[in-house]
């Protein structure tokens, strides 16, 4: 490893890593702790054929660093941590495994809480949950909350009309143009909650008949993954991948906001800017997606989950963005900056809160 475990940790400040090893089921995975002032670590678990081990930490240590952000943005009681497991999910899975990491999680007692991720699904956590009761997400008959992205959709929804009143005066998105990129889980129920607006839909998907049937359902058009950059549009929606905003496709941009499901939108930091110069609002990534987080981490609540409360928050990241966007505005910088101040500001504020001790565990 070119760089110590200690001097990747200290570039962002993370507080523990984790390794955890049991060669006879197959199990090698991380589970990194960015930062738990605000409560215990919550992330979910990737499995992936990592090229390397070192390939494999700075993976858990970003998405864990990304989690702390995602939670503290969605004032949500918990930490930024996240868990990798090294390995390929189409032939390592066993449940073994799964029980295995379901023992390591218990052993930290309630400091690490975790749940699907890309390459693990529900079923996976159901054995997990044989061992200890640190999981989220589980299949709904296990007592998990249900499909995430249906959270994840209203939220993107809220995002987008919080946009269309900063930008335009008023919430409403009726005959606004909205161009979708990926009709996957969540892509393909915003369209729906957008078509239900009167909202004029693209659609692209590199699955192109998904899109076109969507469109079709939705009286939009389906256009092929390589157009949907370069659609006029009011808002450009990315529901697909990652670092889909950088140096090649942002100039190609003809829309005046973008607000979107995917994860690290921005292919760097300075990205954030670039978008700001070119007149396009850019509602962050991790505030505008947290909805499946929010209803994951209502599981957990003390007092028992509650779907009304999981509505109230989503619908709050409208008020989120909101702030932020006057936030960039005020202060002339980019709304990812904004987004990124108030959470450093919240970590803060509960840093300060959290020195009065409650007694005992507390
Ligand atoms: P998904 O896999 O169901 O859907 C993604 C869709 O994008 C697929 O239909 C895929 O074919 C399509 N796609 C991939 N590359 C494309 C490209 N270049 N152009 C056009 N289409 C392309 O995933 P999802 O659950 O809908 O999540 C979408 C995004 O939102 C991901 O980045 C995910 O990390 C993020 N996200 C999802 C949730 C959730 O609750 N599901 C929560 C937060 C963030």
């Amino acid at each position: 490893m070119s760089m110590g475990v200690f001097d990747l940790m200290a570039e962002h400040g993370h507080e523990q890593v984790a390794f955890c090893w049991q060669p006879d089921v197959g199990l090698k995975a991380i589970i990194a702790f960015h930062d738990t002032t605000m409560g215990p670590g919550l992330g979910g678990t990737r499995m992936r054929a990592y090229g390397s081990e070192e390939e494999a930490l700075r993976d858990a240590l970003r998405l864990s660093r990304g989690m702390t952000y995602k939670s503290a943005a969605a004032d949500l009681d918990f930490g930024g941590a996240k868990c990798v497991i090294i390995g390929d999910p189409a032939k390592d899975k066993s449940p073994e495994l799964f029980r295995a990491l379901g023992r390591f999680v218990g052993g930290f007692g309630g400091r690490f809480y975790t749940g699907t991720d890309v390459g693990t699904y529900p079923e996976d956590f159901a054995q997990a949950a044989r061992e200890s009761g640190y999981f989220v997400g589980l299949p709904v008959e296990y007592g998990g909350s249900g499909d995430s992205s249906v959270p994840t959709a209203h939220g993107v929804h809220e995002g987008m009309k919080a946009a269309a009143q900063h930008l335009w005066g008023q919430p409403s998105l009726a005959g606004r143009t909205v161009a979708v990129q990926g009709v996957g889980k969540v892509g393909a129920k915003l369209a729906r909650l957008l078509a239900a607006d009167g909202t004029k839909l693209v659609l692209a998907d590199l699955e192109s008949g998904r899109a076109r049937q969507l469109a079709a359902e939705t009286g939009g058009t389906a256009v092929s993954a390589a157009e949907i950059l370069e659609v006029e549009c009011d808002i450009f929606s990315p529901c697909a991948l990652g670092g889909v905003l950088n140096d090649e496709t942002i100039p190609r941009l003809s829309c005046r906001a973008v607000v979107g499901s995917a994860n690290n939108q921005l292919a760097e930091d300075r990205h954030g800017r670039m978008l700001m110069e070119r007149g396009i609002l850019y509602a962050p990534d991790y505030i505008v997606n947290a909805g499946g987080l929010i209803q994951v981490a209502d599981e957990l609540h003390p007092r028992g989950p509650n779907p009304e409360r999981v509505i109230q928050r989503t619908r709050a990241i409208g008020e989120t963005l909101t702030a932020i966007f006057r936030l960039a505005e005020a202060l002339g910088i980019p709304t990812s900056e904004a987004a990124d101040r108030i959470v450093a500001e919240r970590l803060e504020k509960t840093f300060r809160l959290k020195r009065v001790r409650l007694g005992r565990g507390g």
